[in-house]
């Protein structure tokens, strides 16, 4: 990927140096993967805030994105790609909930394939605006309603969703590749991490930590 284009001149509180420093904090609270770890250290998380929260785009806060949405905080975005990954290369990915596009340039660095779909439309407009300096040609968005999956390049090696429900969509499994893990935020006011696979014996639940995701909601639109 392209390197620190966007880094505003002078501006040392978006430097590459912060966000080594945002590594190093991720590795002490106990994210192993270096592929993952690597992804977080090379993506400018500051290009996927908006300009007056850049200065804070390194310290391991979620952040708002507008429309009622949030940026996750770094560590749990490190927590779910390394859940999903486990230190293969993925082939190909879908996340649900593109947001500002943060996970979905992670991803890219992780996969050979990305597919995010964002159901607002001016959010999704805001996150190729903020990808487009990073020229990622591995990555496709689409304004979708995420419960439906994406049948049309479906299987799917890893399904990442960013947004939580209590009941998973019964697309998502459909579309998970036997071997693949799909991740995300299951509850609604409780929720937690979880991590199902697709194994030869069916689909197989693992719970995680604790976390807070805004709402899987339904249709498009920014009501
Ligand atoms: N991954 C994002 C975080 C996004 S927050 C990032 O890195 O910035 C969750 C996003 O999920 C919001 O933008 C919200 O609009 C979206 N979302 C919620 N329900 C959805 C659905 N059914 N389909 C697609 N996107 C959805």
């Amino acid at each position: 990927m392209a390197g620190d284009v966007n880094a505003p001149s002078g501006a040392g509180l978006t430097s590459p140096r912060l966000r080594r420093q945002m590594v190093e904090r991720l590795r002490a609270r106990g994210i192993r993967d270096e592929r993952v770890l690597a992804a977080m250290a090379s993506v400018p998380r500051h290009v996927f805030v908006d300009e007056a929260l850049a200065s804070r785009a390194y310290q391991d806060i979620a952040l708002p994105l507008g429309f009622q949405q949030t940026i996750s905080q770094p560590y749990v975005v490190a927590r779910m790609l390394e859940l999903l990954s486990q230190g293969r290369r993925l082939r190909k990915v879908l996340e649900i909930g593109a947001g500002s596009g943060y996970q979905a340039a992670l991803l890219a660095q992780l996969a050979t394939e990305v597919f995010a779909v964002e159901r607002i439309e001016p959010i999704l407009a805001q996150a190729r605006e903020n990808l487009r300096s990073l020229r990622l040609h591995n990555l496709r968005l689409k304004n979708a309603d995420g419960h439906l999956g994406l049948a049309e390049v479906a299987p799917f090696d890893g399904i990442i969703a960013a947004a939580a429900t209590p009941h998973v969509p019964e697309a998502w499994l459909e579309q998970l590749a036997p071997g693949g893990r799909l991740v995300m935020p299951k509850g609604d006011a409780e929720q937690f991490l979880v991590v199902i696979e697709h194994t030869p014996d069916g689909f197989v639940e693992e719970r995680h930590e604790a976390v807070r995701f805004v709402p899987l909601l339904s249709g498009l639109g920014a009501r």
